[in-house]
C-alpha cells in the first residue's frame, strides 16, 4: 500500500498539490486521472522521490520514505518519452539494472526471457531501440523497469505519445500484464477512457487536489460534483 498524507508542493505561491492524502491498496491499478496541470505528475513524483514535498508524507508498504532518495524506494518508473540505451539491445535494456545488482548470469537470462515473453516481445531480443516501433519501445521499458522486481511501478502517461489504436492495444495490454505480475501500478492519465478501461480505482485530480476516490462503477455512477461529472463525461 502507498499512502499520501496532508501533501503538499508549492511552486513558489502555486500549490501545485494542496492538502492531497490518498490510500493505493497493494496490488491495484490506481488511475492518477484529471486534466493538464492538475498536479498528477508532481504526486507521481513525489511518490517516486524526484520532487520533494513541502509539507505531508509518503509511505510504501507501511515504511515512511517521505525523505529517502528515489534509488532506495524499490520503485519501477516509466515516462511517456522513455529513455532507452540506444547503444544496447532489447535483451541488455532489460537487463540493465539486473546487471548493477550483480545478479547471476543464469538469473538475468531467465528473467529476461520471461519478461520478454510477458510483454510480446519474445523474438526482439537482438534488436535496438531504434528498430521498435512506439509501442513496442514501452513495453521493453515496462519489461526494464519491471526486471529488478519493484515494490511498485509508476506510470506517466506511457501511452501518451502514441496514435489511438496503439493505445488502445497497450491499455488492454497492460490491463493484462498487471492480471498476471500483480505489482502495484500507479497510471497517470488524462484519457477518462484509458482510466474508466483499465484501472481497479481511480482518483480524480483538479488544481492539485483529489476530487473523488473510487472504483470505475462508482465515479460513474455516483460522481461527486460537478466537475467530476463533467469529466468523466467529456470524450477526448
Ligand atoms: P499534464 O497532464 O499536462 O502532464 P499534470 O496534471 O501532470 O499535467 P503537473 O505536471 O503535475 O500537471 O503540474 C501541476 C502544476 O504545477 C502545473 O500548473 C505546472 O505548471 C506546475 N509545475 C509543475 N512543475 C513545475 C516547476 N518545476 N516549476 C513551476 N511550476 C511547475
Ligand atoms: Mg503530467
Amino acid at each position: 500500500m502507498i499512502t499520501v498524507t496532508s501533501a503538499r508542493k508549492n511552486y513558489g505561491s502555486f500549490a501545485a498539490l494542496d492538502d492531497v492524502s490518498l490510500e493505493i491498496p497493494s496490488g491495484s491499478l490506481t488511475a492518477l486521472l484529471g486534466p493538464s496541470g492538475s498536479g498528477k505528475s508532481t504526486l507521481l513524483r513525489s511518490i517516486a522521490g524526484l520532487e520533494s514535498l513541502d509539507e505531508g508524507t509518503v509511505h510504501i508498504a507501511g515504511e515512511d520514505v517521505t525523505t529517502v532518495t528515489p534509488q532506495k524506494r524499490d520503485i519501477g518508473f516509466v515516462f511517456q518519452h522513455y529513455a532507452a540505451f540506444k547503444h544496447m539491445t532489447v535483451r541488455e535494456n532489460v537487463a540493465f539494472g539486473l546487471k548493477i545488482r550483480k545478479r547471476p548470469k543464469p538469473e538475468i537470462q531467465k528473467k529476461v526471457d520471461e519478461l520478454l515473453e510477458i510483454v510480446g516481445l519474445d523474438g526482439f531480443q537482438t534488436r535496438y531501440p531504434a528498430q521498435l516501433s512506439g509501442g513496442q519501445r514501452q513495453r521493453m521499458a515496462l519489461a526494464r523497469a519491471l526486471a529488478v522486481d519493484p515494490r511498485v511501478l509508476l506510470l506517466d502517461e506511457p501511452f501518451g505519445a502514441l496514435d489511438a489504436k496503439v493505445r488502445t492495444d497497450l491499455r488492454t495490454w497492460l490491463r493484462r500484464l498487471h492480471d498476471e505480475v500483480h505489482v502495484t501500478t500507479v497510471l497517470v492519465t488524462h484519457d477518462q477512457e484509458e482510466a474508466l478501461d483499465v484501472a481497479d480505482r481511480i482518483a480524480v485530480m483538479n488544481a492539485g487536489r483529489i476530487e473523488q476516490v473510487g472504483t470505475p462503477e462508482e465515479l460513474y455512477d455516483r460522481p461527486a460534483n460537478t466537475f467530476v461529472m463533467s469529466f468523466l463525461g467529456t470524450v477526448s
